[in-house]
């Protein structure tokens, strides 16, 4: 997923199977390439992408990855550089013809060109960021994966209100129904109610429900999303190659 603001870099969320299309687009353009990857996690459905994201094949191509910092001391660089090398794939991250650039982040706030950043930890399996950005009096945050409390609560959390809350747009985490989070309570995900109080409670009036359940077809989506429209929140959806403009 990205975000694109006309004279400003594109901001590349998470680096996970969608990046393959994007990197066609991007060929086409035929533009030298630099941009900045907002990596949430290092969970193999956000950085398979990576090694298939074609602009990096350009030896003047730039990507710089901002990324959770690991627990034990292991530096980003070095935890994607084991993930991406032979015999897993032919070619070490590192020795792409175009440049990787990893930034480890915590809870930080930074800018990217105009763009206002903040990461956050947020709850998961492992380390993970939520992020916020902002540019021009519009806002996003970004929460793919998120932890619904065990303990039946909704509560929200500090960190999650610092990059939710009065937000335009939410990009949540909503991948198991109420009786699936039953059975997998501390896969590290939320229900789309969840989603839902994060949004409402942070003030946000319009919600992406986000990171499906794989095995959830169209129809079954749209039925989730119908039941949580409720007054003063637009509930939208994620879907492969989808627009939303912010004005
Ligand atoms: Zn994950
Ligand atoms: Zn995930």
């Amino acid at each position: 997923m990205s975000l694109n603001v006309v004279g400003q870099q594109q901001i590349i969320l998470d680096l996970g199977t969608g990046l393959q299309y994007l990197g066609h687009q991007i060929v086409k353009e035929k533009k030298p390439f630099h941009a900045t990857a907002l990596l949430s996690h290092l969970h193999w459905d956000h950085v398979q992408g990576m090694p298939f994201f074609t602009p990096m094949m350009s030896d003047d191509a730039i990507l710089d990855v901002y990324g959770p910092a690991q627990e034990s001391g292991v530096q980003l660089q070095t935890a994607i550089t084991e993930m991406i090398r032979p015999p897993m794939f032919p070619l070490g991250i590192m020795d792409f013809p175009g440049t990787f650039n990893f930034i480890d982040i915590s809870d930080n706030d930074f800018y990217i060109g105009d763009f206002k950043i903040r990461s956050r930890q947020i709850p998961h399996v492992g380390n993970t960021l939520g992020f916020r950005v902002e540019i021009d009096g519009i806002s996003v945050a970004y929460l793919s994966d998120h932890q619904q409390p065990y303990d039946g609560s909704f509560t929200v959390i500090e960190s999650v209100h610092e990059l939710v809350d009065d937000c335009d747009l939410l990009i949540h985490d909503s991948q198991y129904t109420p009786a699936e989070f039953k059975q997998k309570f501390n896969w590290g995900h939320c229900t789309p109610d969840f989603a839902v109080q994060v949004a409402k409670e942070c003030r946000v009036k319009r919600l992406v429900m986000f990171h499906h359940d794989p095995l959830r077809n169209d129809s079954a989506l749209d039925e989730l999303a119908q039941m949580r429209v409720s007054e003063g929140l637009e509930v939208i959806v994620a879907a492969e190659g989808m627009t939303i403009t912010l004005q």
